[in-house]
């Protein structure tokens, strides 16, 4: 082990690797939360090569601070833990070794296992921290964000679904109404079971069973101009499934003062459309840009015009895509956008949204506490 440079990376076999442990060796076992679970060495260091390869600060602090430390490192056969050797090679580290034939040798000579320490937020967002443009720390703004729902409808019910499912770390759901036989066939967020409960009740039974990990609010009243205040106080994020102009301009208006950005959507029949307005951005267009008060008509009700049930499917989970997306800044939002679709003739189209100097919303001074840009 010179001093002129990187040393070679030594073999072990795993019988000599579990001698060496004893010994004060650190067994690093560089697979995937999915492969932990089979089983690690006993007192294995579990940290992946994806985590590695991103140079996961927060992760690779678990990495021993003595770069002298002898480092055994294992996956399952023997390839990830070379390139992990080589990664740690890297940072310095100078007493390196790879166990040849991996964790599938370890198990066929019956060498003891035990279950990895418990990460459940690792394992249960793996999918995501595989995303070349995820990592860490996009799961980390998703699990700072507080993301408010307005409705837990049809939009709501696949954006409440998939914003807890992905592990957003704070959501409020607010709703005034009850759970009825007819929104079933598009409101997927509840059951036969929570017929005639509160929507806000139901859905808070459905989030916890996917996601318990995700802080709930669930507030069970109207959305007026007289408690929207209170609700926006510390949110990332305002989804709007709500199916009325009042409540709409409310939530556009008031988003628009506190730079609070806002993903919009509706549906008609077999038609959706959906726009994000990032009013973090001073020149965001609003939805009074997009729809002037003055020309503006009440929407079609489902429960007189109809509605195909995976039309507000499709456009609940694009509104969580958004707010993903706005939260963690991966990707391209729809600001500045507006995507409309017909799942009838399966046509997809966006369109430029301006902001119009005439807008009554937007030409009102801010008001809200001043964001930072
Ligand atoms: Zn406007």
């Amino acid at each position: 082990m010179g001093s002129e440079g990187m040393s070679a990376i030594q073999s072990v076999s795993p019988q000599q690797a579990l001698a060496l442990q004893a010994q004060g060796a650190l067994m690093l076992d560089v697979r995937t939360p999915a492969e932990w679970h089979t089983g690690v060495a006993p007192k294995a260091l579990c940290l992946s090569l994806a985590s590695l390869l991103n140079g996961d600060e927060q992760a690779c602090q678990s990495l021993p601070a003595d770069k002298n430390t002898p480092v055994m490192l294992v996956c399952e056969t023997s390839q990830r833990s070379q390139q992990a050797a080589g990664l740690l090679a890297q940072r310095g580290y100078r007493n390196l070794a790879v166990v040849s034939g991996g964790m599938a040798a370890w198990r066929t000579h019956g060498l003891p296992l035990e279950q990895p320490p418990v990460d459940e937020a690792a394992l249960r967002y793996d999918r995501h921290l595989r995303l070349p443009q995820w990592g860490h720390s996009a799961q980390q703004k998703l699990g700072d964000a507080h993301v408010l729902m307005v409705g837990a409808g049809g939009l709501g019910s696949p954006a409440a679904l998939y914003l807890t499912a992905a592990g957003v770390g704070h959501l409020t759901v607010v709703d005034d109404d009850t759970v009825e036989l007819s929104n079933l066939q598009r409101q997927v967020l509840h059951s036969t079971e929570t017929l005639g409960q509160p929507k806000v009740k139901s859905a808070a039974g459905q989030l916890h069973a996917l996601n318990p990990l995700v802080k709930l609010t669930t507030v069970e009243q109207r959305l007026t101009a007289d408690t929207i205040d209170a609700l926006l106080a510390g949110v990332d994020v305002v989804l709007d499934g709500s199916d009325n102009l009042q409540t709409r301009y409310l939530v556009n208006e008031r988003c628009q003062q506190r730079g609070i950005p806002l993903v919009y959507a509706a549906v008609f029949q077999f038609e959706g459309q959906v726009a994000s307005f990032d009013f973090r951005q001073p020149d965001s267009p609003c939805y009074a840009c997009l729809f002037p008060p003055s020309q503006a008509a009440e929407p079609a009700n489902c429960s007189q015009v109809g509605v195909l049930g995976v039309v507000p499917g499709v456009a609940g989970t694009l509104q969580a895509s958004e707010a993903i997306k706005l939260i963690t800044g991966i990707g391209e939002s729809l600001s500045g956008h507006l995507l409309t679709f017909d799942l009838l003739e399966n046509r997809f189209r966006r369109l430029v949204l301006k902001k119009d100097a005439r807008c009554a919303v937007c030409s009102k001074q801010t008001i809200g506490p001043q964001r930072q840009s």
